[in-house]
């Protein structure tokens, strides 16, 4: 056992700086949903100061003399033990924020703020060389970062593992060579043999109100408790949690697209259930705090589409739908609406791609990305190398840089998230695969509106962890595997290979 003196004290400081970054949460989720534009600046202050706090608070000598006294008292313990786990995932965090000075933490931040300021004139008129200086600090930044560590690593790997700790660079790239050598093939198929889908009823007038109605029903049947839940609508939706008991999921609707509004919802009801799921043994600790972006992204994907998008799901709702919108769907059946919400197109924007050529938009990124860290790519060249890689990989022109390297504010704000994306949606088909192995019947409790059983094996085998185990842990443990392609293109060709009317050789 640990010296329970040295413990309680760590954890009495964790605490108070879990609770402030909960704070700075709660001060971003007002700022998008609530606050006026007007309050912009002394918002952004006020999250600075908090941060700031949290920041000191964290990389004092104190906490470093705890975690070693910690560490010393729990090298015996079971790897998983509460003690032990606490401080393995504290004393990441802490080598890492004691080795970036504060200032370059600033200027991060900072130059973050005007770099999305000059993102948004330069998308506005198309004009990607408002946006390169911008760019070309952000990189400069970065490297100066990466410096501050190991120099034999990867400079991505250090980048990449602020977001998903334990992956490297080399992982990534045999990953997504396996992935794009599957999907690309694929895209193909559907587009050259592929059924025609028609998905103009997605497209009718469908008010918002009674989108919102929709949507609420919807998610409480999945799962969303009115007591310790929330739903609000935003620009761009997040999730948060504020607390235990306290869980903030957002969503954004179009009159005349009815899927942003559903599969948004239900794609941040699945991040908040991870985060509501968190052992309440680890609350107010680092282990509340869920660090692989990919395990986070797995558990949106799966409510988004592999329950979502399933037509099992459309057997349960679709006569809620039908009765929410009786004009709109007059003319149209389950099996059609399910079709529709899974037309494959391959198209410029990257957050409206359909599952199969989603992961194109990702892999793409990827590679310019680290191109551009590793310094092959020179920032100037970026939108001619976006453009000839669409063209490649989903075989269409990029008319202008609004619809092409500008269309999102991403590259404002850092390098080396973009792989977790994809990576949620190999280990949501990974983890599927096992609910399924574990639940047979799944399919049919969906079908009828029972999701206790799976909510409970995600809780049970995933939420109830936090961070005590990284993304391979985590699989190793679940699923039995380590990362992989194969179970995810299987379901693919699969659910895909159906919808289109494939013939199993022309997928394979
Ligand atoms: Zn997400």
């Amino acid at each position: 056992m640990a010296e329970p003196r040295s413990v309680d004290q760590l954890l009495l400081i964790l605490g108070e700086i879990v609770d402030l970054e909960r704070i700075a949460g709660l001060l971003g989720w007002d700022q998008q949903t609530m606050m006026p534009a007007g309050g912009a600046s002394s918002r952004a202050r006020q999250r600075a100061t908090v941060a700031l706090i949290a920041h000191e608070r964290f990389v004092s000598d104190e906490v470093g003399r705890l975690l070693d006294e910690c560490e010393a008292a729990t090298c015996d313990e079971d790897y998983s033990s509460f003690a032990r786990s606490l401080v393995r995932v504290a004393r990441r965090h802490y080598d890492k924020e004691r080795l970036v000075p504060k200032e370059l933490a600033a200027e991060m931040s900072a130059a973050a703020s005007s770099a999305h300021e000059a993102w948004v004139l330069a998308r506005e008129q198309s004009d990607f060389e408002r946006f390169l200086p911008s760019l070309e600090t952000g990189l400069e930044l970065r490297r100066r970062y990466v410096a501050c560590f190991d120099e034999e690593t990867h400079p991505y790997d250090h980048l990449l593992d602020d977001y998903e700790p334990g992956v490297t660079t080399a992982d990534v790239q045999a990953i997504f060579a396996e992935l794009r050598e599957g999907l690309v093939p694929l895209v193909r198929d559907i587009r050259e043999h592929g059924a025609e889908i028609d998905a103009s009823m997605v497209h009718r007038t469908y008010p918002v109100g009674d989108q919102v109605a929709l949507v609420e029903q919807l998610l409480e049947s999945i799962g969303f408790e009115n007591d310790s839940w929330r739903l609000d609508t935003v620009v761009h939706p997040f999730a948060l949690r504020v607390g235990m008991g306290d869980i903030r999921i957002t969503t954004r609707y179009f009159e005349d697209y009815l899927p942003a509004g559903i599969f948004g919802a239900m794609h941040e009801f699945g991040h908040g259930l991870y985060e509501a799921g968190v052992s309440p043994e680890f609350d107010r600790t680092p282990l509340e705090r869920l660090s692989s972006l990919g395990l986070h992204e797995s558990q949106s994907r799966l409510w988004e589409n592999l329950v979502g998008r399933s037509r099992a799901f459309w057997e349960f709702a679709f006569p809620t739908l039908q009765k929410t919108f009786p004009t709109q769907f007059s003319d149209i059946d389950a099996e059609q609406f399910y079709r529709a919400i899974n037309r494959v197109e391959p198209s410029l924007i990257r957050v409206e791609a359909d599952e199969v050529t989603y992961n194109l938009h990702i892999i793409m990124r990827f590679e310019l990305e680290l191109a551009l860290v590793d310094g092959s790519l020179a920032p100037e060249d970026l939108p001619a190398a976006w453009n000839e890689r669409v063209d490649d990989y989903l075989g269409i022109d990029v008319p202008d840089d609004a619809h092409g390297v500008l269309q999102d504010p991403h590259w404002c704000f850092g390098f080396g998230y973009f792989p977790t994306y994809a990576l949620g949606n190999l280990v949501a088909a990974q983890l599927w695969r096992r609910v399924g192995g574990d639940i047979p019947e799944l399919a049919d409790q969906i079908g009828v509106g029972e999701f206790e059983p799976l909510r409970a094996w995600l809780v049970e085998n995933v939420h109830a962890r936090g961070s005590t185990l990284t993304l391979s842990e985590a699989l190793d443990t679940v699923v039995g595997e380590p990362l992989a392609a194969r179970p995810y293109l299987d379901y693919l060709a699969d659910k895909f290979g159906a919808i289109y009317g494939l013939t199993p050789s022309a997928t394979a």
